[in-house]
């Protein structure tokens, strides 16, 4: 049984009384059939760590360097997030391909760099409108997830999440149906157990894109969704926790 995994990606917003003010709000609630996970800006982990401690919320990242160390400047590398207490990095995040531009192989390369310093990658995959309106969802999916499989080989994928992000529904308010995010998570699980039976069954397939409380427990109810990328969601106390209270139980 995949425990759902409900997880905040606050991306560039907060402050530090804000991030006190949102981290309490969730530490008051009690959602116990999910666990959470929140991802603020890198410059508030240490912040965000003291604020959780005692909690069973989990710290997240929102980007790694694929490198432990070295000449990259302005960049942060896994080894110094495990500092922190973080325990899952996104990476792959369709801002971070597109303004960034990350290809499949950066990509991978964080995906490896998270899984070998001992944390849990999530790693983001999604197609955009051409691609979806082209009919090329689960080439893009396929081509996205395998370059980290391939990359990760025997390499136990231990926490590994994956999260399956349309473009089009990041931001814009427009989700998918439960049944296209269940097509897409019941392909994205079969790439998995042709990699490795066992994580198939252990690696949680989160949905992003608008998720919010109105319309998470449809979506949470689908079988092969284990949960939850949450945006602009995520900086409201009160709806990152509703959409959690979904998950089913
Ligand atoms: C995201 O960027 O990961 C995301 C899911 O954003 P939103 O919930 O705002 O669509």
């Amino acid at each position: 049984m995949r425990k759902p995994l409900i997880c905040g990606n606050w991306k560039m917003n907060g402050s530090r009384s804000a991030n006190a003010a949102l981290v309490a709000g969730i530490r008051a609630a009690s959602t116990p059939q999910a666990e959470l996970a929140v991802c603020p800006p890198t410059p508030y982990l240490g912040d965000v760590a003291d604020l959780l401690a005692g909690s069973t919320v989990a710290l997240g990242a929102q980007d790694a360097h694929a490198e432990a160390a070295g000449a990259f400047t302005g960049d942060v590398a896994v080894p110094m997030l495990a500092e922190f207490g973080v325990r899952y990095v996104i990476v792959g995040h369709s801002e971070r391909r597109a303004m960034h531009a990350e290809s499949d192989d950066d990509v991978a390369a964080k995906f490896i760099a998270v899984l070998d310093a001992g944390l849990a990658p999530i790693l983001c995959v999604g197609e955009t409108l051409d691609e979806r309106e082209a009919g090329t969802t689960e080439t893009v999916v396929s081509r996205q997830l395998n370059a980290a499989l391939a990359a990760a080989g025997p390499t136990d994928l231990g926490a590994a999440v994956v999260a399956y992000e349309p473009v089009w529904a990041i931001g814009t308010g427009r989700t998918a149906t439960p049944e296209m995010a269940q097509d897409v998570h019941a392909h994205i699980r079969a790439l998995l157990a042709a990699h490795d039976e066992n994580a198939a069954n252990s690696v949680r397939v989160l949905y992003g894109g608008s998720m919010k409380p109105q319309n998470a427990a449809e979506l949470l109810a689908m079988p092969d969704v284990d949960g939850g990328l949450i945006g602009g969601a995520s900086l409201q106390a009160d709806d990152f926790v509703a959409i959690a209270a979904a998950a089913p139980v």
